[in-house]
């Protein structure tokens, strides 16, 4: 049986739309309990996502309940649109000071990080510029009458056992797989106007008195892009203080596998083929580590038969365009998450550079003719499908 029939067998987990792993490996219900320990899986949408949990743990059950419990807290907790929340206080402070709840301070902390790591290509105060472009999904907008009633929860069709690799995506009928505000570029004086607002550099953070403050007016953050990989990591974290032997969780996308497969293998996730909807790029072969993907593929609209996609280079306002995927794989959700971004940003020479210089960090890169570039660290870890 060739690499793709044997992948197909054991494709699990679905993935939603713009969504760049599939988890392969697991059988769906075991129901084998290995000693004390049994298994138990949920999917649940979560975290503006569709969110996918298996464990082998004592009490499993109630460890995937807690964590899915745990996600949609955190979906509250960074969610900027939230009047009220902490992350809306800091946007309308006009530059006062705001006290933070002690995680959104740590995760804003750790979002300058690697904002600094990155050299800026990550950003999390890239908010204005998001919003102009409309890279916001209709229907969960703030302004909107019904947030949550977005086009999103169509692409989540069917996330369960598929028997191939052409897992549920999205809707072909339109050019973006989540409708979008944005249907065109901005007018140029308006993007000039919002690229004044982002710089990460202006962001001050008072962790002795837990707060915060926005340097410039009218500068916005979104933790957007890393609240993801801070929910993996929770799970992981919960899982592990459970006993859990072994997990996967994934957060549309934004994965942590936990231990080994049954029978002491690293577990494999498979990559989204970039423009080859439903396929596989590769396997991937990771144990205990955070992995996550950014694609082009993900919310994106086309104007005049150029695709612009959600992920802006902070330098420059535009959507970033030289690679169409990237997959970090580290130690950290959060990291994965931010530097899947910031690599997708700094194109395919300064991402890899970047790669390669953070230890336990790794990554896959496709570019805009399809070409796949793998870091030093993942050589012999990867499996790509043959035609790729
Ligand atoms: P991801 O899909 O994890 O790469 O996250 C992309 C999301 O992060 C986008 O939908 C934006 O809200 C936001 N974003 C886009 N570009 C950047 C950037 N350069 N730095 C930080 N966040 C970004
Ligand atoms: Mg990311």
């Amino acid at each position: 049986m060739g690499k793709r029939g044997r992948v197909g067998v054991w494709i699990i987990i679905a993935v939603v739309a713009g969504v760049g792993l599939l988890g392969i490996g697991l059988r769906k219900t075991t129901g084998e309990a290995v000693g004390a320990v049994s298994r138990a899986e949920t999917i649940g949408l979560t975290m503006g996502t569709v969110a996918r949990v298996v464990v082998d743990a004592p009490e499993a059950d109630g460890a995937v309940a807690q964590v899915m419990q745990e996600l949609d807290r955190l979906s509250v907790l960074f969610d900027r649109f939230r009047p009220f929340g902490d992350v809306a206080a800091l946007n309308a402070s006009r530059g006062e000071w705001v006290t933070l709840s002690p995680e959104v301070l740590a995760l804003l902390q750790e979002a300058v990080r690697l904002a600094e790591v990155s050299g800026g290509a990550f950003d999390p105060t890239v908010a204005p510029l998001i919003d102009l472009w409309g890279f916001v999904e209709e229907g969960t907008h703030a302004h909107d009458d019904e947030p949550g009633a977005g086009d999103d929860g169509a692409a989540h069709d069917t996330p369960d056992e598929v028997s191939n690799a052409a897992a549920p995506t999205t809707s072909n009928t339109s050019s973006s797989p989540t409708r979008l505000v944005g249907v065109e570029p901005p007018d140029p004086a308006a993007l000039a106007a919002a690229l004044e607002l982002v710089d990460y550099r202006t962001i001050e953070i008072d962790a002795a008195h837990g707060r915060a403050r926005l340097g410039i007016l009218g500068q916005a953050v979104d933790l957007g892009a890393v609240a993801k990989g801070y929910g993996v990591d929770r799970a992981a974290e919960l899982l592990r203080a459970r006993g859990a032997v072994r997990g996967l969780v994934d957060l549309g996308g934004d994965i942590y596998a936990l231990g080994t497969r049954v029978d002491g293998a690293p577990w494999r996730l498979g990559i989204r083929h970039p423009r080859k909807s439903g396929q596989l790029l590769g396997i991937l072969h990771v144990s205990d580590a955070a992995v996550a993907t950014s694609g082009d593929y993900e919310r994106y609209f086309e104007y005049q038969g150029v695709r612009y996609s959600h992920i802006v280079d902070p330098k420059t306002g535009w959507p970033a365009n030289e690679l169409v995927s990237v997959t970090i794989v580290a130690p950290s959700g959060v990291w994965a998450d931010a530097l899947a971004t910031a690599v997708f940003v700094l194109g395919k020479e300064k991402g890899l550079a970047l790669i390669e210089a953070l230890p336990g960090v790794d990554g896959i890169l496709v570019d805009r003719d399809l070409g796949v570039t793998v870091s030093s660290g993942l050589h012999g870890r990867v499996d790509l499908m043959e035609g790729v």
